[in-house]
């Protein structure tokens, strides 16, 4: 599959329905209007792949709505060279998002097909996140906390401490909290035992599974 004119054309108009959803942030939008996310789908799905809905992506996962990436990249308000860690690879999609807005990016998967399947693709496209890691997102990566950001894609039962303590004094984590349905939260660092928690919305996510190891 190309990326072509008729591509970005597709890309344009998604920003446009994810900006009428709500999303302000410009870089977020441009960063909409650059990641080519039918490359990030299966060829059959390649005609939907601007439509703003998720779709499954193999190993019963599935590629986040475009307005749920955007919504939770807003939230997480990304600065150039931030240090970001992304729970839940899956397709990459969030990760090149990420990418796109020149965060360092750490992303962990805990799905080994989706992990390789994912790394080659990254080094296919030339996109260079800092670490593609196989393991168990609910402990984080303490060797390379504390993060600016992290960002958890899959819905999780319980807020992992892990994370909470992985961030920086002003750090965010915007985690889906929940089993059925996911309350979108946000978590800011005020100091090193406070944190300022705010609820934003009901969302549907595939589950956060906890490794048995
Ligand atoms: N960010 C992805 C969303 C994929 S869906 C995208 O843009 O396509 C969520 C992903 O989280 C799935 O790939 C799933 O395998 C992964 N996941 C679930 N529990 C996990 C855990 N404990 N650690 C790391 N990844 C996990």
């Amino acid at each position: 599959m190309k990326d072509t004119l008729k591509h970005k054309g597709m890309r344009n108009k998604l920003a446009q329905v994810v900006a009428s959803k709500g999303i302000q942030d410009e870089n977020v939008l441009n960063a909409i209007k650059a990641v080519p996310r039918h490359l990030f789908l299966d060829s059959s799905f390649e005609d939907h792949a601007y439509q703003d809905k998720a779709f499954p992506i193999g190993a019963s996962q599935t590629i986040s709505q475009p307005y749920t990436v955007a919504f939770q990249t807003e939230l997480l308000q990304v600065k150039p060279n931030d240090s970001i860690l992304e729970i839940g690879t899956g397709s990459g999609y969030q990760t090149a998002i990420l990418l796109e807005l020149k965060a360092k990016v750490y992303t962990i998967e805990r799905q080994k097909e989706l992990f390789k399947k994912t790394s080659l693709f990254f080094d296919r496209m030339g996109y260079r996140p800092k670490k593609v890691i196989f393991g168990d997102g609910y402990k984080g990566l303490p060797k390379i906390a504390p993060f600016d950001g992290i960002i958890v894609t899959a819905g999780a039962p319980k807020v992992p401490k892990a994370l909470l303590s992985q961030l920086k004094v002003g750090g965010r984590l915007v985690i889906p909290v929940g089993t059925d349905e996911q309350v979108m939260t946000l978590f800011i660092r005020k100091s090193e035992k406070e944190f300022e928690k705010q609820e934003l919305g009901l969302f549907r996510f595939v589950p956060l599974l906890e490794n048995k190891n």
